[in-house]
């Protein structure tokens, strides 16, 4: 209904978009952030195993890869429990690039696959009830906060991990949730290392790099057969498929130069 009376309305609506200031060579790049609502609940309905379900992080991993096959200006995207954050390139222009347009796309297409996909990592296991995300949008203007927020998110995934290994281990050996939880207060990292090795025999750096470090998923080009010839020969494209990737600091120079597209 163009020009209609009503459309006065239209400028209402509320201003967010992230400036692009390439040209004061600070690239404001797009950041989104989603996070289960209340996994804490959805995790025990589900039956997650504790601290970490494996098939669950595997979904979560793989509803972040058809993210990133669906918005082709995602460049990177890094996650862990039941949040993922993904990174567009410094020059996107993305839905004008509208906070609310693109935050609301990214939640609303993780959790419509996190659904689509749920049968496919919990073949046994019902889905009790639709889970929901929320999602929000940070703005980087350097690749320095861009380091800076990596870190900050993965020093997140190792403490609570960290934390969780020993919660539940005391747990399941016949502690209860408090007397852990008064046990583990202000203890620092070191101790809660201790105690693993010496009370249960694990060493923390042998747990999987799955659970201690997160996942990162990048886009890569990759051959892939689409389809076969006449005579049986296959025919080979290039694709870009986000691949899943481990690394102990997501923040160093290291893992940056190895992966270049960071700096895009
Ligand atoms: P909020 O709505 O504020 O995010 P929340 O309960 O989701 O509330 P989070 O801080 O996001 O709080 O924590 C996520 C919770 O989900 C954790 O308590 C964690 O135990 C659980 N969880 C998520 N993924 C897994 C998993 N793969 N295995 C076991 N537990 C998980
Ligand atoms: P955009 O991403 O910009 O919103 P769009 O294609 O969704 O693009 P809309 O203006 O939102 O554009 O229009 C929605 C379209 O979906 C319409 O063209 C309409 O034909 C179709 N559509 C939606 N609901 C129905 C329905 N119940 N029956 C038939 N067509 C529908
Ligand atoms: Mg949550
Ligand atoms: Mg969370
Ligand atoms: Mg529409």
């Amino acid at each position: 209904m163009a020009n209609s009376k009503y459309e006065y309305v239209k400028s209402f609506e509320l201003e967010d978009e992230v400036m692009l200031l390439i040209q004061l060579n600070l690239p404001n790049l797009i950041l989104v952030r989603i996070d289960g609502r209340d996994f804490s609940r959805f995790s025990q309905v589900h039956e997650f195993e504790k601290p970490n379900d494996e098939a669950a992080l595997n979904l979560l991993n793989s509803c972040s890869a058809a993210v990133l096959g669906e918005f082709p200006d995602i460049i990177f995207a890094y996650g862990y429990s039941d949040e993922y954050s993904f990174v567009f390139k410094k020059t996107s222009r993305f839905y004008q690039r509208r906070a609310s347009k693109i935050l609301s796309l990214v939640a609303s297409f993780f959790a419509a696959v996190y659904v689509t996909k749920w049968k496919e990592f919990f073949p046994q296991r019902k889905l009790e009830y639709t889970p929901s995300f929320t999602s929000k949008v940070v703005s980087c203007a350097s690749p320095e906060v861009l380091q800076a927020y990596l870190a900050w998110r993965q020093q997140d995934c190792h403490a609570n991990n960290q934390y969780e290994t020993c919660f539940w281990m005391l747990v399941k050996s016949g502690m209860t949730i408090s007397e852990a939880q008064e046990l583990l207060k202000d203890t620092q990292k070191q101790q809660k290392n201790e105690l693993l090795f010496h009370k249960f025999g694990i060493n923390y750096k042998t747990l999987p790099e799955l659970f201690r470090q997160g996942s990162c998923l990048f886009k890569k080009k990759v051959e892939e057969t689409v389809k076969h010839d006449e005579n049986g020969n296959p025919v080979k494209r290039l694709r870009r498929k986000a691949v899943l990737v481990h690394s102990e600091n997501i923040a160093a120079r290291s893992f940056w130069n190895e992966h270049p597209s960071l700096y895009n």
